[in-house]
C-alpha cells in the first residue's frame, strides 16, 4: 500500500519512518530536489500546480496526505477528484489564511485575541484606533516561523509599518501579554475516533520554535480539558481526519487560540520517544481508518530544535536517554536540521539530565536554561 505525501521536508521524513513498521510505502511530491525524503522514499520533483505531475504522483496511491500546510488548495482539490485526500482540503483552506482561521475559531466560540482585517491603508488606522497598542500586524497568508509579522509598540512603529505596508491582505491582532505558549495535538480518525496528547509548553526565539517541554510543566487538568474541548470542536466542524496542532497563549489562566496547523507538528516531535504512540504513527492510523494508539506520555520530555548548526553527536548521545534526530539537510542559518529529545521520569530528573547536555545547548537562543529556571520557580 503506497501513501502519497505533499511536501518532502522533515515532517514527511518522520511520517515515512513511522509508516515502515506498518508495512506502508510512500511517494512524495515536492518542488525542491533538495527535499530530505529523497533518500528514503519515491519522490516526484515538480511544482504543485503541474497537473501532469499531480496525475503521475496520484497514480496507484491509496490516499494522499500532506506535511506542509501551504500546499495550494487547488492541488489538494485536483487530487481529491482522483484519490482520497486527508485532512480535508477545507482544513487546509482555513489554516492558510489567518483571518479565515481566527474567524473559524470565533464562529466555534473559541477565545482568540481581538483581531481586525487590514486590506487597505484606511483600515489600518481604524484598526489601530480600535485595538490600541501594542498590537501585532501579520500577513494573512504564507507567514510562518515569525515571517511576515510586525510587533507595533509605539506610534513610530505604526508610521514605519504604514510606509512599508505590503500590498497583501493583513490582519491586526491585539498583543497578548501571555505568561507562556502552549500547544495541543489532536487526532481524528476516518471513523470519527478522537484522541488528544497532553498540552506542551513551547519556547520561541525570533518566531522559531526552539524548545518544547512535554507534558507542559504545572499542567492542571481543567486547562487540558479546555484544550481538548477546543480541539474537539475544530475536529468535528471540519470532519477532520489526521493530526491537527493548535497553538495557544496562556493568559491569566485562560487559553487563547492563536493558530492551527492541519498536519503533524514540530511541538509533537517529543511523542516519538515520549508517548505510547507517536504523532506520526497516529496520523497514519487516522488517515487509514485504523484504531488510534494511546496518546499517554511515557515520561517527561524536552524536545530541542537544532537550527542552523549541529552539535557533536557523541556529546549528545553520552547523556542518558537523549535521542538525536538528523534530517539530512544541508546546514543553512535558520534551517531546522534536526532535534534532540531528552526523557526522564520526573521534571526534577529531566532538569538534571538537561544540565548534562554539552555547552552548545546552554546558549541563550536554545531557551533551555531560562525555561528550566521558569518551571523550577513554578514548582516551588
Ligand atoms: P504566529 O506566526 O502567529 O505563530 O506568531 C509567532 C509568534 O509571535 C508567536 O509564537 C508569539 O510568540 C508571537 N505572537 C503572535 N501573535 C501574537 C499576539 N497577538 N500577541 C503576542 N504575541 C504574539
Amino acid at each position: 500500500m503506497t501513501l502519497g505525501i505533499l511536501g518532502g521536508g522533515q515532517l514527511g521524513y518522520m511520517l515515512a519512518l513511522a509508516g515502515y513498521p506498518l508495512g506502508l510505502h510512500f511517494r512524495f511530491l515536492d518542488p525542491s530536489p533538495e527535499a530530505p525524503v529523497g533518500r528514503i522514499a519515491q519522490r516526484v520533483t515538480a511544482d504543485y500546480g503541474d497537473h501532469a505531475a499531480l496525475e503521475r504522483f496520484a497514480n496507484g496511491l491509496e490516499l494522499v496526505t500532506y506535511e506542509f500546510e501551504n500546499v495550494p488548495v487547488q492541488a489538494a482539490q485536483f487530487l481529491a477528484k482522483r484519490v482520497p485526500v486527508y485532512p480535508p482540503p477545507a482544513a487546509l483552506e482555513a489554516a492558510q489564511d489567518r483571518l479565515a482561521e481566527k474567524t473559524l475559531f470565533r464562529n466555534l466560540g473559541i477565545t482568540t485575541t481581538d483581531f481586525l482585517p487590514v486590506s487597505k491603508a484606511g483600515e489600518f488606522d481604524a484598526a489601530i484606533k480600535q485595538l490600541g497598542l501594542p498590537a501585532v500586524l501579520k500577513t494573512c497568508r504564507m507567514g510562518y516561523d515569525g515571517k511576515g509579522q510586525w510587533i507595533l509598540r509605539t506610534t513610530d512603529d505604526v508610521l514605519k509599518a504604514k510606509a512599508e505596508l505590503p500590498k497583501v491582505h493583513l490582519i491586526l491582532e491585539r498583543f497578548v501579554p501571555f505568561s507562556r505558549e502552549l500547544s495541543v495535538l489532536a487526532v481524528r480518525s476516518q471513523n470519527g475516533e478522537t484522541a488528544f496528547y497532553p498540552l506542551v509548553e513551547n519556547h520561541h526565539r525570533g518566531g522559531i520554535l526552539r524548545l518544547s517541554l512535554a507534558p507542559a510543566p504545572s499542567l492542571d487538568p481543567p486547562m487540558q480539558r479546555a484544550a481538548e474541548d477546543i480541539a474537539g470542536r475544530i475536529l468535528e466542524s471540519l470532519k477532520y481526519v489526521g493530526v491537527l496542532a493548535i497553538e495557544f497563549f496562556e493568559n491569566q489562566g485562560r487559553l487563547l487560540a492563536n493558530e492551527m496547523a492541519p498536519r503533524v507538528h514540530n511541538s509533537g516531535h517529543w511523542t516519538i520517544e515520549g508517548a505510547l504512540t507517536s504523532q506520526f504513527e497516529n496520523h497514519l492510523r487516522a488517515v487509514l481508518g485504523l484504531p488510534l494508539g494511546s496518546t499517554e506520555p511515557a515520561s517527561q520530555c524536552a524536545m530541542i530544535n537544532l537550527i542552523g548548526e549541529l552539535p557533536e553527536p557523541s556529546e549528545v548521545l553520552a547523556v542518558p536517554d537523549a535521542h538525536l534526530h538528523l534530517y539530512g539537510k544541508v546546514p543553512r542559518p535558520g534551517r531546522k536540521l534536526g532535534h534532540v529529545t531528552v526523557r526522564a521520569a520526573s521534571p526534577e530528573r529531566l532538569a538534571l539530565r538537561l544540565s548534562e547536555l554539552p555547552a552548545f545547548f546552554h546558549r541563550p537562543d536554545f531557551c533551555l536554561d531560562s525555561a528550566l529556571s521558569q518551571s523550577a520557580s513554578q514548582r516551588a
